[in-house]
This record gives structure tokens, sequence and C-alpha cells, in this order.
């Protein structure tokens, strides 16, 4: 059976693995010259400015994801950095017992334990609430690899899966706590506006903090030296190992349907490309509404369009600077606030500043020489987006001063660097649109939403559509690279499933 895939992102690469693997004859059909979509890295002059990966969920030998990408990448070979600190937040207000107002956030659980308690005694029920509830969720390794097993293997998984339900309970006990919530019930004033800060200006749920550090701690989060790119070119490479064929540099156009049935794809200069199956790796709102003319919909569909149920996924501004300064002393995560805020041209107004320096990974700069970035997140995607459609030179013109604001205040910040700037760029929404095709130049897909119930808001299929399948981070709300492949994984075992296949998974460098 074909099957031609639209997008070598790492969903678009992971499907494509899973189904070379179980006999199905694939290719993947890439507008851009690289694989990896968002997942991505590029280079100015002796400088690689990173896009995306700060930890990737499954770095450690014996958890479900581990075992996933092990299934296609060769993980021992891959260097993981794993971070002592996960951020250094400088408050605005407070100092600590020290004369510090810096709020370090350890990655290892007993030292983060250790150093609150230290700060803030008069706090010990709520940081052990905390603490304990992360070693809680350590015990568990989400989510479980669901393959089909036999009758007795099965009803073993199944009472194993019961433990679950102490898990179940901890996310229940927190469903109600953001961080300016917890940050409420602390006496101390330093860590209570540490906790009020960890999201910038943003309530989240607990939860999602939580749960990272719960990973960071076993090391399971750990960021891949060399950067996203490199990663996305390993999997590239176990595509292609496994007989799979990638069109880079070959925008799909539209999907051919004729009676209801996807038939084939019209690639850049009208040529048509018939399989017996596509599975659209791109964009979620471009394959229904551009690709398919929204002619497979349904109310839930709708609903997800105008934004009813959940909300799209930030974009972001990202400012790379390549610097010819030794930054090893720096903090490679730091988040500061600004005397006077920035107003973004999209009518954003940002108080902090957030700062990664690739301190850390050698293959970003020659020696001696520091790769750093300056991000923001931003919800105002469209205004990126509309004014590169519409006003060129203006949206050049924002651009320019918007990465002259920003090199003012990181040469304060980092101690005059300025004169060591040899290379720098900055990367709208509009960017992110034109690379990838993420609708309103999202990150992430869709945003979880705030009852954090993992909803499955995007099915496999369309109303209607014979032998079409979506499967990207867009499938669940949150996305990130293990949704991507989970997505990969899941989308193959159904397809195997309908071609009455038994689904395998087995090593691609054994
Ligand atoms: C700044 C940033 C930081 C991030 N940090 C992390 C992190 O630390 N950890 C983590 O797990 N995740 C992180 N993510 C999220 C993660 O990168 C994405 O969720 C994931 O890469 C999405 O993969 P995907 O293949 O589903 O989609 P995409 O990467 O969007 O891939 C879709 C592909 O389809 C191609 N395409 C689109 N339209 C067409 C067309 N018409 N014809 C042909 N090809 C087409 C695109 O070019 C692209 O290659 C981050 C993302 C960003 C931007």
């Amino acid at each position: 059976m074909k099957i031609n895939i639209i997008g070598a992102g790492v969903s678009g690469l992971t499907t494509g693995c899973y189904l070379q693997m179980n006999g199905f004859e694939t290719q993947i059909f890439e507008k851009h010259s690289i694989p990896g979509g968002l997942c991505t890295s590029w280079k100015k002059g002796e400088y690689t400015f990173d896009g995306c990966v700060h930890w990737i969920l499954g770095t450690d030998e014996g958890s479900s994801f581990y075992k996933m990408w092990s299934e296609l990448l060769d993980m021992k070979n891959i260097p993981f950095h794993n971070h002592e600190i996960r951020m250094d937040i400088e408050l605005k207000k407070n100092v600590n017992k020290y004369g510090e107002k810096i709020f370090h956030l350890y990655t290892n659980v007993n030292r983060l334990e250790e150093y609150m308690l230290d700060l803030a005694p008069e706090d010990e029920i709520q940081i052990k609430r905390l603490t304990n509830s992360i070693r809680v969720m350590q015990q568990f390794d989400l989510p479980p690899v669901m393959d089909d097993l036999p009758f007795i293997q099965s009803t073993i998984r199944g009472i194993k899966m019961a433990r679950y339900l102490k898990f179940l309970y901890v996310l229940f006990q927190w469903r109600n706590d953001t961080n300016r919530t917890f940050a409420q019930k602390l006496k101390n004033p330093f860590l209570r506006e540490s906790f009020e800060l960890l999201y910038d200006d943003q309530d989240v749920n607990m939860v999602v903090m939580t749960m990272p550090l719960a990973s960071f701690d076993k090391k399971s989060a750990g960021y891949p030296i060399g950067g996203s790119l490199q990663f996305a070119k390993y999997l590239e490479e176990a595509y292609i190992k496994l007989g799979g064929k990638i069109h880079y540099n070959t925008p799909v156009k539209k999907v051919i349907v004729e009676n209801d049935t996807a038939k084939g794809l019209l690639v850049r200069n009208n040529v048509s490309h018939y399989s017996d199956a596509i599975i659209s790796a791109a964009d979620w709102n471009w394959t229904i509404f551009e690709a398919l003319e929204g002619k497979y919909t349904d109310k839930k569909i709708f609903e997800l369009k105008e934004l009813k149920k959940l909300k799209v996924f930030y974009s972001v501004l990202q400012f790379s600077f390549g610097i010819n300064k030794d930054l090893s002393d720096q903090p490679h995560f730091s988040r500061f606030p600004l005397a006077t805020p920035i107003l973004s041209p999209d009518g954003t107004q940002y108080e902090r500043l957030e700062v990664h320096v690739y301190n850390y990974d050698p293959t970003l700069a020659p020696k001696g020489k520091t790769s750093v970035v300056v991000s923001f997140y931003t919800e105002k995607a469209d205004y990126w987006i509309e004014l590169r459609k519409n006003d060129r030179p203006k949206y050049r013109e924002a651009k320019k001063q918007m990465l002259e604001t920003i090199t003012e205040l990181l040469d304060k910040r980092l101690g005059g660097i300025k004169e060591f700037i040899e290379e720098r760029d900055f990367a709208t929404p509009a960017t992110y649109l034109r690379y990838t095709n993420n609708w309103k130049g999202s990150t992430q897909g869709w945003l979880p939403g705030e009852n954090l119930i993992a909803l499955s808001p995007v099915k496999f299929t369309l109303p209607t559509l014979k032998n079409f399948y979506m499967g990207s981070h867009w499938n669940q709300p949150g996305g990130g690279l293990p949704i991507a492949i989970s997505t990969g994984r899941d989308l193959t075992k159904k397809i195997c499933k309908e071609q009455k296949k038994k689904f395998i998974s087995k090593k691609v460098n054994p």
C-alpha cells in the first residue's frame, strides 16, 4: 500500500518511519529544503541559532518515551545535557535571607526542597506538599506504551494500571492550584514572589510545573547536544534507512479528492502524486481549510476554528545573537525584570526579559564564542503575519527597532556585549508561519485547556473523507516532540488495524 505524507516535521518523519517498518511504501512531500519543521536551528556566520528544543521528554533510559525514541534513534549515542537549574528568576521586590534577589528553580527535587526550606522554613507544609507531589509523579511513567498484548499480559497490565489512581489523586489535589494561588498560600515574601513570577505574567496550573520537574529530576527531560535541526536529522536518517523517500522544496497545494476519497497530492508545478492513502502531518487549519477547501468539516471542527473550545498555543518572538565572548559564567536560562517595560509593536507589554545562553552546547558556536537567544511569547501573532503581508517596509522597520531595543537590554544585562555581537536576527510569528505553515505561528499546536484534561480535539480522520488521515502536534493540546512521535506511532497502529496487519515496532539501530 502506497501512502503519501505531507510534511517532514517530527510528526511526518516518525509516522513515515513506523509505516515503513510495517511494510507500507511511503514518501514525504516537504515545502522546505530541510527536515524538522518547527524542530529547527539555522546558521548565521559561525553561529547556530536554535529555534526549538529546550527539553525533550524521554531522555532517561527505561521510560516509555525513551523506549519509543529508541525504536527510531540510537539514543545511547545522542548526548543529552541535563541542567542543574531549570531557570533563574530574578525578583523585583524581595530578596531572600542572604540578600539575593534570584530564585533558583533546581531540577533535583531534594535540592529544591532543601533550598526552599532553608529560605522559608515557615512554609514547610506547602513546600513539602509540592515536593512530595513531584516525588509521587515520578513513580509514574506517562504515557505508558499501549501496544496490544495477549490476554494474560494485558490483564496483568490492567492490574498494574490501578497504581495510576495514586497519580490521578495527585492531579486531583492540584486541580484548582495555579502558581498564583499557590503563591498566596506561602508566608515567605521571597518565595511568594518567586511563585507569582514562575510563568511571567501568566497564571498556570501547578501541574504544568510539577510534571516537568518530576522529569527533570529523573534526567528524563534533557537537551540534545547539537540542537534541534541535528535532532530532526537523526529522524530523517532513520526514515531513509527504512526505505522512505523525501521530496524537499515540494510544497503541496491541494489534496486530490474523487468521490470523497483522497487519491493523491497536487504539488509544485501542478504535478500530481497518486497513492492509496494520504496523511497530512502539516498544519491543522491549512490541511482542512486550504488543502481540502473546507469540504470535510463538522460542528466540532468549526468550534475549534472559531477558538471556542481551545486557544492556539502562543507564537514567539525570537531574538538570536552570536557573541564573540565566552559566557560560560552566565546562567543558561534566566528571567529578569525590566526597569522600563517594552511595548511590542503588536501591543503586548513585556515587563521581563528571558535569556537563553547556550553555553552548554559547544556545537552552536566556536570556542570562546556563544549563541544567545532572547524570546517572548505572544498571543498577537496575527499582527506580525498581517503586517508582513500588507506592509513589508513597516514590518522590516518594526523588526529593526525591536532588535535594537533588545540588543541594548541584553548589553546591560550581560555586562557590555554590544561590541562583541557578530551576528543577530529576529524571527517573528510571520517567520514561523512562512517556514512551517503553522496557523497563527503556533509553536505547539493547541494550548492545553484550563482544566488540563487531555482532550483529543483533532481526530485522525475527517468526516466522510476516505483514505485520508491527519497526524501532527495539533492532535493533542500542548503539542511538543513527544506528542509528535506518539501521534505517528498511534496513527500507524490505526492504519495497520484497518489493513488487518499486526503492528510491529523494531529498532532501526539495533
Ligand atoms: C520556540 C519553540 C520551542 C519549543 N520547545 C520545545 C521543547 O523544548 N520541547 C518539545 O518537545 N517541543 C518544543 N517545541 C514544540 C515542537 O517543536 C513542535 O510541537 C513539534 O516540532 C511539531 O512537529 P510537527 O511535525 O507536528 O509539526 P511541524 O514541525 O509544524 O511540521 C510540519 C511540517 O509540514 C511542512 N508543511 C507545512 N505545509 C506544507 C505544505 N503545504 N507542503 C509541504 N510541506 C508542508 C512544514 O514545512 C513542516 O516541516 C517548541 C517549538 C518552538 C517553536
